[in-house]
């Protein structure tokens, strides 16, 4: 299921005991919102529940930011800088199959990818740092984000103005990471996530009898060369050294097997880290779309949209992450760079705007079957992680305002 499940100790003596004392808390509120799963922009229930909580601790918030999103700022006891912390909230329309007390109660939605944890972790160091004020200087603001898995909540959140008054000079975010052990942080400075960019085509051809092709373009035919010369972007036009994705995830054409197929329509998408690929992709595509028909005579149509920028962490901000991940894990073991994903994320607009650090918190545990990847209907992780997350959130935000 993952490629390394060995789970590596957590150093519990680094974990401070009111946030340890949390824990049982932390998978209360997890839990909870696992049972209510909403899609991107639909979190009513989730925001009710986040911002019922930050109102019985006495947070500050501001809700509606990007419809469902909630902005929490906490003050420490002195001056300092403004951190942000990122959490998204929303589920994913996959029908859950775990058997377990807190099963998801919206048939056909399901916290498949753990953003209930993420959640939980920012509730967690809400209430940590509302509880230690003399703890930390500066100011943290928490962003609970809707929509993280489409369209993105982050952009809208920025357009609103997340990021000023007060203005947010750092942001952090994690994911839990099944394609890491619990006791692991997978941390790495630049390139942590690709961008996601996707195309349908149509490629439009003339249909007839399967046995007098001379009279028919056939669409199907024009379509498989189009398919695998999209392959050849990857592998002659992106530098060896780069890494890209061309992924052509549906095809379908024809209704008879004595049919020509007048029409294809396929739809793909494409992954990359370094940002001076943005464009040149989709130029190439269209480039060999139009080619491939022009030979054959048939026409297309090709819509080629960007959904996210690549996630790309600010050198400083992740040698702060990296410190304190090595400060709560078992190290050397424990810190892991090379957990680079061709997977997407919306934290990505976050990170153009100011720098910041994403990072990811290993939460697979093999032995009790907690390793299923994301969005699996089978997707659970080991909650152990969730004081986890929120120490070493705690201890970025002391360390920013040093
Ligand atoms: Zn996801
Ligand atoms: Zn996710």
């Amino acid at each position: 299921m993952t490629t390394s499940t060995k789970t590596t100790t957590i150093n519990y003596q680094q974990i401070r005991p009111e946030i340890l004392d949390l824990q049982p808390q932390l998978v209360e509120w997890r839990r909870r919102m696992h049972q209510y799963p909403e899609l991107g922009f639909r979190e009513h229930i989730t925001a009710d529940f986040i911002a019922h909580k930050l109102n019985q601790w006495g947070i500050d918030h501001q809700r509606g930011v990007a419809q469902t999103g909630i902005v929490a700022i906490i003050n420490g006891n002195s001056e300092g800088k403004v951190l942000g912390i990122r959490a998204d909230m929303d589920a994913l329309p996959v029908f859950e199959l775990n058997e377990v007390p807190y099963k998801s109660c919206h048939e056909g939605v399901m916290h498949a990818c753990g953003h209930d944890g993420h959640s939980a972790i920012a509730l967690g160091i809400a209430h940590y740092l509302v509880h230690n004020k003399d703890k930390f200087r500066g100011t943290v603001k928490i962003i609970f984000q809707p929509a993280e898995e489409g369209p993105g909540g982050a952009k809208p959140m920025i357009e609103e103005g997340v990021l000023k008054n007060p203005d947010v000079d750092a942001i952090i975010g994690l994911h839990l990471w099944n394609n890491l052990p619990l006791g692991t942080l997978g941390v790495r400075e630049g390139a942590l996530m690709a961008a996601v960019e996707c195309f349908k085509c149509q490629i439009l051809g003339r249909g007839g009898h399967g046995a007098m092709p001379d009279q028919t373009i056939d669409s199907i035919i024009v379509g498989a060369q189009i398919v695998n010369a999209l392959q050849t972007i990857v592998s002659r036009n992106i530098k060896p050294t780069d890494s890209a994705v061309v992924t052509v995830g549906t095809f379908h054409g024809g209704t008879a097997l004595n049919v020509i197929a007048d029409t294809v329509n396929m739809s793909g998408t494409v992954r990359y880290f370094n940002p001076k690929y943005e464009h040149y992709i989709g130029e190439r595509i269209d480039a060999i779309i139009k080619g491939i028909c022009e030979s054959h005579g048939a026409k297309y149509d090709l819509d080629y949209w960007q959904l996210y920028p690549p996630v790309i962490n600010n050198p400083q901000i992740t040698k702060l992450v990296k410190s304190v991940a090595l400060e709560v894990v078992e190290t050397p073991l424990g810190v892991v760079p090379e957990c680079q994903t061709m997977g997407g994320e919306d934290m990505s607009f976050f990170l153009q705007e100011i720098p910041g650090c994403y990072f990811f918190l290993g939460s697979a545990n093999s032995d009790q079957g907690l390793d299923y990847p994301h969005h699996h209907p089978r997707f659970d992780f080991d909650e152990t992680a969730l004081s986890l997350g929120v120490e070493v959130f705690a201890r970025c935000i002391e360390k920013f305002n040093l």
